[in-house]
């Protein structure tokens, strides 16, 4: 039965490389920025021993803040990003700009699995954690303690920069865990049609693109109910990280219905014709997104992103105080 299914979550993955809930430095900045101390940190070189391998061709281990935010496109409104002074960076700075730094390739082209050859790309089995039929596929979940533990490890040593660059590297991972496509595919029926027919395949991969540029649409155009519903979230506390990560995922899943519905209703010539792409905006433009939003189409899908982004934040929140506490530094 796993051997099954396996295999259809293969095939779905080969349908694109592009994995990430995108937006990760403007969800990051409104998450952080009210909770994160004024701490400037000093720059560090990288240190450590790891456990994990990485695409070392694509692995960033400099300081690039500064110089690492780019507008996805003119006008928009993302997070600030200072030219370093001293040598020191603003801790929110750290954590909004590498929250995006898993999605730069470390992830790509490596040896995983013994099914590696089926999959294409590593980068999905590490951003990515999938129900299908009640059975659990990928790693996404451990890429996020992963990191809770590095940077509880850089912390330990004393090494705040490192210690807020991997807290921003867990960050980026439960982000991932609530975009309800990186738990779901698509309907079962749709999954399994998908196998043999391309349009319904081009359809899901579509829709998680898309879907994960709705978000970064709203972020960067400056929403003020998306970014209200990040802001004032209010902290909620989890027992543990595992705890987090299955109230993260129990509230992806459980938007999953009523999210994939919306995407396909508004977009829904759009999702079977055009070619998935991994680029942001490349199937859906700014331009396109705009004037959807204005003419009132996307009102629906927005209020239950709105919904599910603020009630994510909330455990994030709990989960930065708590972890922030546990090193020793909170407003
Ligand atoms: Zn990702």
């Amino acid at each position: 039965m796993k051997k099954i299914v396996l295999t259809v979550v293969f095939l779905m993955v080969l349908v694109g490389t592009h994995f990430s809930w995108s937006g990760h430095e403007g969800f990051t900045y409104h998450l952080v920025k009210n909770i994160v101390p004024d701490e400037l940190v000093e720059i560090r070189e990288y240190s450590y021993q790891e456990k994990r391998i990485y695409n070392v061709s694509k692995l960033v281990l400099g300081d690039v803040c500064g110089k690492a935010i780019l507008p996805p496109w003119d006008g928009a409104l993302v997070p600030p990003d200072p030219t370093p002074s001293n040598g020191r960076v603003p801790a929110w700075q750290i954590l909004t700009v590498y929250s995006s730094e898993p999605d730069w390739g470390m992830d790509q082209d490596l040896s995983l699995s013994p099914h590696q050859v089926l999959i294409g790309n590593s980068q999905g089995v590490r951003h990515m954690k999938y129900r299908l039929l009640g059975l659990d596929f990928f790693e996404g979940d451990e890429s996020f303690y992963y990191f809770h533990d590095m940077a509880k490890e850089a912390f330990k040593r004393g090494d705040r920069y490192w210690g807020y660059r991997f807290l921003a590297r867990a960050l980026h991972y439960i982000q991932d865990l609530s975009q309800p496509y990186h738990n779901v595919p698509g309907e079962i029926l749709e999954v399994l049609k998908g196998l043999f027919d391309g349009t319904t395949k081009r359809m899901l991969a579509n829709a998680h693109f898309v879907y994960d540029d709705f978000l970064a649409f709203l972020i960067y155009s400056g929403d003020e109910d998306i970014l209200k519903a990040i802001e004032e979230a209010e902290p909620i506390f989890t027992k543990n990280e595992w705890e987090l990560v299955q109230v993260v995922r129990g509230l992806a899943m459980s938007y999953f219905p009523t999210v994939h519905k919306e995407m396909k209703r508004v977009f829904e010539d759009t999702l079977k014709k055009r070619e998935p792409s991994e680029k942001a905006f490349s199937v859906v433009s700014p331009e396109e997104f705009r004037s959807l939003y204005e003419n009132g189409s996307l009102d629906s899908l927005k209020f239950y992103t709105v919904e599910l982004v603020g009630k994510v934040s909330s455990y994030l929140k709990g989960y930065l105080i708590s972890f922030l506490r546990s090193v020793k530094n909170i407003k």
